[in-house]
């Protein structure tokens, strides 16, 4: 148990039901129980292997250090529920006294929370969003009461898909002094931040996020809590202490380590959604489209009841919601396959087929690409390593780009890496599982070597590329990388660093770093920096190197020649 008296305890403290306040976890057999053992006779099991005959860990700390690095939050301000069901009804289960409370939510919004209140004798204030389905945060404030406990926030919005207002849900919480809970089930569909980074400003918010949506894993059941570490801690008290499976758990773990494809996935979501969109909007009967910021649609019609039958012949089912407040004659419709929106759109332009599953598409949408995914430039290249000390993906495409996804567990790592991205003007994307909490060796050479790895695939045969790279003094701090990807490796360093460490990195680890990375993608690396302040010249060397990269791995428009009097590289 925490030390509940110190930093933001004594406030959450305050905050919860006498009764939950000071209570006594059922303490597992295996609770925390970190060293591995040879023999288990402590928890009943049943000895005999079947894959599931033992117990689940009880606090998933596997899973919550891959999802500590992919959400960038430390392990101890995550709560894994059965699905997000599980953090809805703990929240009213810590702070809300039963038929003693009331809460506050926006109206149309996602139906658990009100089961849920009501399930925990909590009575619910409806506070409706604008006709836009905006949040006011004044209107919102002026319902709550004095034994309101909790106010229930979901952006992107179930079901309007909006984002709502980022400066109206901070009044809320500058004002509100009870738990604020902001729903982001739907965040990695919207081109927003999240609000786990003002988590530190703010210990009474509960951010709530989930592994169902953008991560495809709904049949899981695996929903996050992300909160202050007190907060986390007493809903860990209090949850059924084995709530996540064995076989959950490793599912989820198997699916995170390679988290390229599910933000694939989730690019052809949201291009999908777009199209679907624009298309749905032209459809005969079709009035509104409401602009989504999540992976569904809310699509009002001038008669719904026609609108859904005609779907539900053709076997196309989706979600009636025009009880909804500010709902009227609208349908959701969550984005799927290009197929399977190709199919919406037939029905509701009145061309498919008679019978369901024999209707040819008959329309071609794409763009010449598969599934609305842009076509694969030649110079990509990804790779996949995993050892017992890390487990890395990294992706680059050299020839377009797109803002950098980078996640390491190492926030200044991640920021240094980021500026490869952004500043050699590529595709970049960098996830590394790894051993950071014994240091940031393995992660940082790691990354290196199959950075390295990656863009030296990348270039194939060389053809065409400018070779040589150099780059001049950047910002107060100097720094001068000059490169040629000709094929030798020489690594020349003059860095000095004034500090053991820059931000959560050891400084001797820049020079490691490149060192590997010119092995592995055989150049020739000549680094000299110097400056008064470590993160500048950190900093300075990092976009140095990108701007040089930048200009060694440029195809120029000589008609595809090797750069080299002897015709290879
Ligand atoms: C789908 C959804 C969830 C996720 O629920 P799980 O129990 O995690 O599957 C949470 N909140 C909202 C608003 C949703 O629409």
């Amino acid at each position: 148990m925490k030390n509940t008296d110190t930093g933001t305890g004594p406030e959450i403290r305050a905050l919860l039901r006498e009764n939950i306040r000071n209570i006594v976890p059922y303490s597992t057999a295996r609770d925390d129980c970190k060293v591995e053992m040879d023999v288990y006779l402590d928890a009943n099991e049943n000895p005999y292997e079947s894959g599931v005959n033992r117990y689940p860990s009880p606090h998933q700390p596997e899973l919550k250090k891959m999802l500590s690095v992919l959400k960038n939050v430390p392990e101890g301000k995550i709560f894994l529920g059965n699905g997000s069901d599980e953090p809805i009804d703990l929240v009213f289960r810590l702070f809300c006294p039963p038929g003693a409370s009331s809460m506050v939510q926006i109206v149309p919004t996602y139906g658990m929370y009100s089961v849920a209140a009501a399930v925990n004798d909590v009575r619910v204030i409806n506070s409706p969003l604008d006709e836009d389905f905006r949040l006011d945060a004044e209107a919102l404030l002026s319902k709550v009461e004095p034994d309101t406990k909790v106010i229930f926030l979901c952006s992107p919005n179930n079901p309007s898909g909006n984002l709502l207002d980022r400066g109206e849900i901070l009044k809320i919480l500058d004002s509100f002094k009870g738990i604020t809970v902001v729903d982001e089930a739907y965040i990695d569909f919207a081109a927003s931040d999240s609000f786990t980074d003002v988590l530190d400003k703010y210990p009474r918010l509960i951010v709530l996020q989930t592994l169902s949506k953008a991560w495809g894993m709904a049949g899981l059941r695996i929903g996050l809590a992300i909160a202050d570490e007190h907060v986390v801690d007493v809903m860990s008290r209090v949850k059924y202490p084995y709530n996540i499976s064995v076989l959950n758990q490793k599912k989820a773990g198997e699916l995170l380590s390679n988290p390229l494809e599910a933000y694939d996935r989730v690019s052809r979501i949201v291009s999908e959604r777009q199209k679907l969109a624009r298309e749905l909007a032209l459809c005969p009967g079709v009035e509104k489209v409401w602009p989504s910021d999540a992976n569904f649609l809310l699509v009002g019609f001038s008669d719904k009841d026609r609108a859904f039958g005609e779907l539900m012949r053709r076997g196309i089912i989706v979600r009636d919601r025009s009880s909804a407040y500010g709902c009227k004659g609208c349908l959701r419709i969550t984005v799927g396959t290009a197929e399977e929106n190709a199919k919406v759109l037939e029905v509701l332009r009145g061309s498919a087929a008679d019978i369901a599953g024999t209707a040819p598409t008959g329309i071609s949408d794409g763009d010449g690409c598969i599934d609305g995914q842009s076509p694969l430039s030649s110079r990509t290249s990804s790779c996949f390593r995993s050892t017992r000390e890390t487990t890395i993906c990294v992706r680059v495409d050299l020839d377009g780009f797109r803002p950098p996804r980078v996640a390491t567990g190492l926030n200044f790592f991640n920021h240094m890496l980021e500026q490869i991205g952004y500043h050699a003007g590529i595709a970049l994307d960098i996830i590394c599982f790894g051993d950071t909490d014994t240091d940031d060796h393995h992660t940082v050479e790691d990354v290196a070597i199959a950075l390295g790895d990656c863009l030296y695939s990348a270039l194939g045969d060389k053809a065409g590329i400018g070779r040589y790279g150099f780059s001049l003094p950047m910002d107060e701090a100097e720094a001068s990388v000059l490169m040629d990807l000709g094929g030798r490796i020489d690594f020349r360093w003059d860095v000095p660093f004034h500090g053991e460490r820059v931000g959560d990195m050891s400084s001797q680890m820049f020079e490691h770093f490149f060192k590997s990375l010119t092995e592995h993608l055989k150049c020739n690396l000549h680094v000299r920096a110097c400056g008064m302040n470590d993160h500048h010249v950190a900093e300075g060397v990092f976009k140095a190197f990108a701007r040089a990269l930048k200009m060694a791995v440029k195809k120029e428009e000589d008609g595809g020649r090797v750069p080299s009097s002897k015709g290879v590289l």
